[in-house]
């Protein structure tokens, strides 16, 4: 994996490439490059031996145009200002492609959380939460799950919040447990949304999905989630699958939700009894495959690993994994590449529903959830069809900020520039 690209700059090539396919001033264009506002704050939190440990933090709140900032909070080493501040403007284009009424917001801490016990990693929680509280509100921005956190972590800001705030307020925070208010199907949405994304771009492009071969780089929620999916709801074959430990691999497929319970028991996917054989990441992303999911960290995919690419079809569970100059290398070797902006926004749109029953205070049924879930994605991807065609866009990616920006810049526009 490259860290070359910055992904804060990455996001701003990809804004500009869609610029060229829409009539939007310029100067507002560039506003829309940038955050409104960011929090940094220097965690200081008591570890179990006694001493005190610093960790850095952040929440961008990239652009609340349409609606509230919206966007999980992910705690990883590798955590920093630009790339917090890249992924709460995905969030704004995500949430503006599948039309939900929010803008985005992202957050995060530099930590890794193997290297603490479960009683720090719930202090440091509520610490950030405490820094969160002026920030957050399920009117102003909610956070919700991303890298390294989950439901756990989410309770824990919920009763934090509502605790300072002396009250109830469920929908500060979606990914929550469904005990504490959490929606059903929320876990697998992620997933879900990706296995939707295939579904209909094999459609589209008239390739059979059923025993379609398949490699998925990254083994967490999203990865493991997809993966199963794609086996059990369209029939294809998974026959590669990886994490930070290595690539597993077996031609005649793998069993998705054995290599889930593996991991979950062992910490890897490497050593896998039902593997032919096993190698690193970089050999996943060269495989010749019909689809290929890559559903780690940004960058994944940059312009060496390009060239290699053999898959027909790209999804992007993760954010970011395709850098810019990748981006180029695949659209002119025609590899259709799915952005993150719709393929994984399934995420956020079940946290949509959660925050809409949180309002409610009425509770779906988790076949409710699937079947709104699904009617936003395909409705999300014939509008990028329409702009793909319409506008000929040269790949997916250029049509969905086309789409995107464009609903973004009609609220902008109705609200007015102020002061
Ligand atoms: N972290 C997820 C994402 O990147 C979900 C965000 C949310 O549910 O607000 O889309």
């Amino acid at each position: 994996m490259s860290d070359a690209a910055n992904p804060f700059e990455s996001l701003q090539e990809q804004i500009d490439d869609a610029a060229e396919y829409l009539s939007v001033r310029s100067d507002l264009l560039e506003r829309l490059k940038h955050p409104e506002r960011i929090l940094e704050t220097n965690l200081t939190v008591e570890m179990d031996d006694g001493s005190l440990a610093v960790f850095k933090a952040f929440r961008s709140q990239f652009n609340g145009d349409r609606g509230p900032y919206k966007g999980g909070i992910r705690y990883h080493p590798g955590v920093t200002r630009d790339e917090v501040k890249a992924l709460s403007g995905w969030m704004v284009y995500k949430t503006a492609v599948v039309d939900i009424p929010y803008g985005g917001g992202k957050g995060g801490i530099a930590i890794d959380p193997r290297e603490h016990s479960d009683g720090e990693m719930e202090r440091i929680t509520r610490a950030f939460a405490k820094e969160l509280r002026p920030f957050i509100g399920p009117d102003r921005d909610i956070p919700a799950p991303d890298v390294n956190t989950g439901q756990r972590e989410m309770n824990w800001i919920k009763d934090t919040y509502e605790k300072l705030e002396n009250t109830t307020a469920p929908g500060v925070i979606t990914g929550k447990a469904p005990d504490s208010g959490g929606s059903e199907g929320r876990v697998e949405a992620t997933g879900r949304s990706v296995m939707l994304t295939a579904r209909e771009t094999f459609d589209y492009l008239g390739k059979k999905v059923e025993n379609a071969t398949v490699a998925v780089q990254g083994y967490g929620n999203a990865g493991s989630v997809a993966a199963k999916l794609i086996e059990s709801d369209l029939g294809g074959k998974v026959i590669a699958v990886s994490d930070s430990s290595g690539a597993v691999y077996n031609p005649d497929g793998l069993d998705a939700q054995a290599v889930k319970d593996f991991k979950d028991e062992t910490g890897s996917v490497t050593g896998y009894e039902g593997a032919s054989e096993e190698f690193t990441n970089e050999e996943l992303l060269a495989l010749d495959v019909d689809l290929l999911v890559p559903a780690a960290l940004e960058n994944a995919i940059d312009a060496e690993i390009a060239r290699d690419v053999r898959a027909d079809v790209i999804v992007e569970a993760a954010n970011g994994p395709v850098t810019p100059d990748a981006d180029e290398i695949l659209t002119e070797r025609d590899v259709e590449v799915l952005p993150d902006i719709l393929a994984n926004a399934g995420g956020v749109t079940v946290s949509y529903f959660e925050w809409v029953q949180n309002r409610q205070r009425f509770y779906w049924t988790e076949e409710r959830v699937n079947e709104e879930l699904e009617r936003l994605i395909t409705e999300a991807f014939d509008a990028l069809v329409e702009a793909y065609e319409g506008k000929g866009t040269p790949n997916f990616r250029t049509a969905a900020y086309v789409v995107a920006i464009e609903r973004v810049v009609k609220a902008h526009e109705q609200g007015g520039t102020w002061p």
